[in-house]
C-alpha cells in the first residue's frame, strides 16, 4: 500500500533538512527521504567544511528556534578584507557600517547536522525515512507517486502531492523530472582544511584573488581560521598530498603573512567546482531546492544562503496555501515561488560567477571578461556595498524579514 504525505522531500541534506523544518506546524504532512543514515559520519552534507552563515540566514535559523544550538560553535565574522595578488590596495567591509553585530557566522557543517537532525526527530509532523534512495517517479493531476528504495534495496512506494528535489547537484529527481540544467565547470577543485594563525584573526574574514583561484581564511575558532582554497584540480591533488610542512609553506606563500605564521593544519579535503543552474525549479507538482536547482562556486559563500532563502520562501507560500485550504502541488502556488525567487537566485549565481572568472586568470572564458573591462581590484569600492550586502544575505531583505519567514509560528 503506498504512503500518503503533502510533500515529500527526497534528500536530507542542508537545504532539505532546513526545509522540512520549515514546514513543521503548517498542517501539512511531510516526509524526507534520505540516502545516508541520520548521524553517520559519511553524511556528505554534513561533513568536515565549515559553511559561512550570512547574517539573514541567521534570522531564518532564528524564526527556526534553531540559531540557539548553533551559537556555541558558530564564530562570528565581523569584517572582511579582500586582497588581489600583483595589485595593491585591499577591500573592507566592516559590520558595523551596517548596523549589525557580524556579517555573517562560520559555523562547521557537522554541527549543522546535528542541529538539524535533532529538531527532525523531534517533530512528528514530519516522517524521517532513511537510509534510502530516491529510485524513479511518476506523475499525474493529483500527484506524484515516487518509488524510493531502503538498505536492503527492497522498493518502498511513496506518494506526495507536491515532490521536492533537494538531493543536491547531481539531482537524480532533477533528471527523472526531465528538467536540464547548465553545468559550468570551473576545472578547479576547493581545498578545504583548518591552520592555526601566528595573530588573532580578529573575527576577519580574508578573501584572496590569486591567479589560480580565490583562497579565503575564515575565523573558526578563536584560535584557528578554516581555509577554503579554491586551484585548478591537478594543484588541488597536488597541495592535498603534500607533506604538513610544505603545505604550509604554500599556504603562506599564497596568503602572505598577514595572520603571521600558520601553523598546525587540519586534515586536506577536495570538492570539484562547477556552476550549476536547472533550466526551471518547478514543473508539474515538483519543485528544486538546494543545489538540484542552483549550486555554485564557493568564492562567494552564498550556496547555502540562497538555499536557505528559497527554501524560507517556499515553506511560507506551502504555509499560506495551507491555511487557504490549497492544495500544496497547486501549480499557482509553486509558480508563485519561483518569480518570488528568480531575481535573487539569477543576481547571487551571476554575481559568483562573475568574480571567480574576473579574479582566476586560468578559467576558461576570461578573455570574454577582460575584455568588459571589468578586472581589477580597484574597481571593487564600487561593487563593495552591493557585496557586503550580499554577504549578510540582505539583498533580498525585500522578500524576507524576520518573523516573516520559515518556521515563524514557532
Ligand atoms: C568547499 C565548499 C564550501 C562551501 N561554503 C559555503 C559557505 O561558506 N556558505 C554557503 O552558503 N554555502 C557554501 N557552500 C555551498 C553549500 O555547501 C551547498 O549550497 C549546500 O551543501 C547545498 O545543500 P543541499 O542540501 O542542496 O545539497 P547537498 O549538500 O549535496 O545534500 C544533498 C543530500 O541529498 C542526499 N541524496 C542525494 N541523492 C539522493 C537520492 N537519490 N535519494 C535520497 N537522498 C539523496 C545526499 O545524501 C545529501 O544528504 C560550500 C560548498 C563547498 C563545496
Amino acid at each position: 500500500m503506498n504512503e500518503h504525505f503533502d510533500v515529500l522531500i527526497i534528500g536530507g541534506g542542508l537545504a532539505g533538512a532546513s526545509f522540512a523544518c520549515s514546514l513543521s506546524g503548517s498542517g501539512l504532512s511531510v516526509a524526507m527521504v534520505e540516502a545516508v543514515p541520520f548521524g553517520a559520519a559519511g553524511q556528505p552534507s554534513y561533513d568536515e567544511r565549515t559553511t559561512a552563515l550570512a547574517w539573514g540566514t541567521r534570522r531564518l535559523f532564528e524564526d527556526l528556534g534553531l540559531w540557539r544550538g548553533l551559537t556555541a560553535e558558530a564564530a562570528p565574522i565581523r569584517r572582511l578584507h579582500v586582497s588581489q595578488r600583483g595589485r595593491f590596495g585591499v577591500t573592507r567591509v566592516d559590520c558595523a557600517d551596517y548596523g549589525v553585530e557580524a556579517l555573517g557566522y562560520v559555523v562547521p557543517n557537522r554541527v549543522l547536522g546535528r542541529v538539524l537532525s535533532e529538531r527532525l526527530t523531534e517533530l512528528d509532523d514530519v516522517t524521517m525515512i532513511a537510509p534510502a534512495r530516491f529510485d524513479a517517479l511518476e506523475r499525474d493531476a493529483e500527484g506524484v507517486t515516487v518509488t524510493v528504495r531502503g538498505g536492503d534495496d527492497a522498493p518502498r512506494t511513496l506518494r506526495a502531492r507536491l515532490l521536492v528535489g533537494a538531493d543536491g547537484a547531481r539531482s537524480a529527481v532533477r533528471d527523472a523530472l526531465g528538467v536540464e540544467a547548465e553545468v559550468r565547470d570551473y576545472g578547479q577543485r576547493a581545498v578545504v582544511t583548518t591552520v592555526t594563525p601566528g595573530y588573532d584573526h580578529t573575527d576577519t574574514a580574508y578573501e584572496r584573488f590569486l591567479p589560480d583561484g580565490p583562497l579565503a581564511l575564515l575565523p573558526r575558532t578563536p584560535e584557528t581560521c578554516a581555509v577554503v582554497w579554491a586551484l585548478p584540480e591537478a594543484e588541488a591533488t597536488r597541495v592535498t598530498e603534500l607533506t604538513d610542512d610544505d603545505f604550509l609553506a604554500e599556504l603562506q606563500a599564497a596568503f602572505g603573512h598577514r595572520l603571521g605564521e600558520l601553523r598546525a593544519p587540519g586534515e586536506r579535503l577536495t570538492y570539484p567546482l562547477k556552476r550549476l543552474v536547472a533550466a526551471t525549479t518547478v514543473t508539474a507538482r515538483a519543485a528544486l531546492v538546494g543545489s538540484a536547482g542552483h549550486h555554485l562556486h564557493p568564492a562567494a559563500a552564498q550556496g547555502f544562503n540562497l538555499a536557505m532563502r528559497d527554501v524560507a520562501v517556499l515553506a511560507r507560500e506551502l504555509r499560506h496555501a495551507a491555511a487557504a485550504g490549497i492544495d500544496p502541488g497547486d501549480a499557482d502556488v509553486l509558480t508563485v515561488w519561483r518569480e518570488a525567487r528568480a531575481a535573487d537566485q539569477r543576481r547571487v549565481s551571476d554575481f559568483t560567477d562573475r568574480i571567480v572568472r574576473l579574479f582566476s586568470n586560468r578559467v576558461p572564458g576570461l578573455g570574454a571578461a577582460r575584455s568588459l573591462g571589468l578586472v581589477g581590484l580597484e574597481l571593487l569600492p564600487a561593487v563593495k556595498d552591493d557585496m557586503a550586502r550580499r554577504s549578510m544575505g540582505l539583498a533580498a531583505a525585500g522578500t524576507l524579514s524576520a518573523g516573516q519567514g520559515a518556521g515563524s509560528s514557532k
